[in-house]
């Protein structure tokens, strides 16, 4: 019997326990410390931008992303549909209303639809632009497992319908564009602001935790401040806005000042292992790996095989289930977040490719531990299993 081979899991070869050992015996566990602003500066390098405020999780640096993009009740923004639910829930915390907007084949937000949506069916004056009566003021881009959203268009119609782009890079932390007119720039660094999150499945992991960007750096000061709870005093309690408890703390923080060293590493490996299951499944007629953007150096971070649906007769449950068994853990990409029961009555706009790639994407184990025996092995069960179930 072989050993269980689990889809993600975090790695700690580095110096994560060195680090977390010494926060623990200068005693400094909380939200203060000398590791924050290290890890701040760390992402602020990687990023090529001039300031990042760590956070609590990836879910507070979306949420302070709406409130410092002026997100109102009664709002609309503009979501995707197939992405993990933290992408969206924040809008709700603002008590705006979502509009999920199609995915292209990146399982990103559709370019195209986005201003089809923006063109034929909202009025835009005097730079602003409204729906059925509501203000449109922001839309969330999420940049899905690692791949990057087509930036460059979605810039176009944001500026042209003056929207702010809260870029959700919570998977996509490493991915940059090497060509085009955002050659160099990072996934999170090209909108009004990039959220990161290092929950235990990401790229990096600091139990749990996130980070927030903007490109005015000023509004990253101001989006610190609204994490520590609005102090205007440092001795004194005064407050002159409503703040939230997001900040990280300094334990989460020697976790990340670690994870960051080995970044560069993890992203080879992931780069390395998307290479090996893409070759291994190379003209297998059931299934396919579905590719990352052109022209964009990716993370790699989540890989998905797309099962050809003609010919599989078992669905996506069914298949999993079959590989559990075989000590292989995989995943259905996302439910829609349109038909969760807190969404089923929000609006949507031309969900095609949405609910097709829904049916269709199973994500492979990932994590950066894993072996090339492993992937061989993965992979052939996965071509047994789909043959057998071939009509
Ligand atoms: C992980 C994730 C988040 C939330 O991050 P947390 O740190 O878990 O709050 C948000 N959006 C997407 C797309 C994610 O994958």
């Amino acid at each position: 019997m072989n050993q269980y081979i689990p889809l993600s899991i975090p790695n700690f070869e580095g110096n994560e326990k060195k680090y977390v050992d010494e926060a623990l015996e200068q005693g400094w566990v909380s939200t203060g410390g000398a590791y924050i602003t290290r890890l701040e500066q760390e992402l602020a390098r990687f990023l090529r931008v001039e300031d990042v405020a760590a956070c609590q999780s990836g879910t507070a640096a979306l949420h302070l992303s709406l409130v410092e993009a002026g997100v109102r009740p009664g709002d609309g923004v503009l979501v995707p549909p197939v992405t993990f639910i933290a992408a969206v829930n924040p809008v709700k915390y603002q008590f705006a209303n979502p509009i999920f907007i199609d995915c292209d084949d990146s399982f990103c937000m559709d370019p195209v639809k986005l201003r089809a949506f923006c063109e034929q069916e909202c009025e835009f004056k005097e730079g602003v632009l409204t729906h059925g009566g509501r203000r449109i003021r922001a839309v969330v881009v999420v940049h899905v497992f690692g791949n990057m959203a087509d930036m460059e268009a979605i810039m176009r119609v944001a500026g042209d319908f003056n929207l702010k782009v809260v870029e959700d890079a919570t998977e996509a932390l490493g991915t940059r564009y090497v060509e085009g007119r955002f050659a160099g720039k990072y996934a999170g660094t090209i909108g009004d602001f990039g959220a990161f999150s290092f929950n235990g499945n990401k790229i990096i992991t600091t139990g749990g935790g996130g980070a927030v960007t903007a490109r005015d750096p000023q509004m990253v000061t101001h989006l610190r401040y609204l994490s520590t709870q609005a102090k205007d005093d440092p001795h004194y309690y005064v407050h002159h806005e409503v703040g939230y408890n997001y900040r990280m703390t300094n334990l989460q923080a020697a976790l990340g000042v670690a994870q960051m060293e080995e970044l560069e590493e993890f992203i080879a490996r992931k780069n390395r292992n998307y290479g090996l299951y893409s070759s291994l499944f190379e003209g297998f007629e059931l299934a396919e790996m579905m590719p990352f953007r052109g022209g964009v150096a990716s993370n790699c971070w989540f890989y998905s095989l797309k099962i050809n649906r003609g010919r599989v007769k078992a669905s996506l449950r069914e298949i999993i289930t079959a590989l559990e068994e075989k000590g292989i853990q995989t995943r259905a990409i996302w439910g829609l977040i349109n038909e969760q029961r807190p969404y089923k009555d929000e609006e949507t706009y031309s969900l095609e490719r949405a609910p097709y790639y829904a049916e269709r994407i199973l994500n492979l184990p990932c994590s950066t531990q894993i072996t090339t025996a492993d992937i061989e092995f993965v992979t052939k069960e996965i071509k047994s299993l789909l043959e057998g179930m071939a009509r």
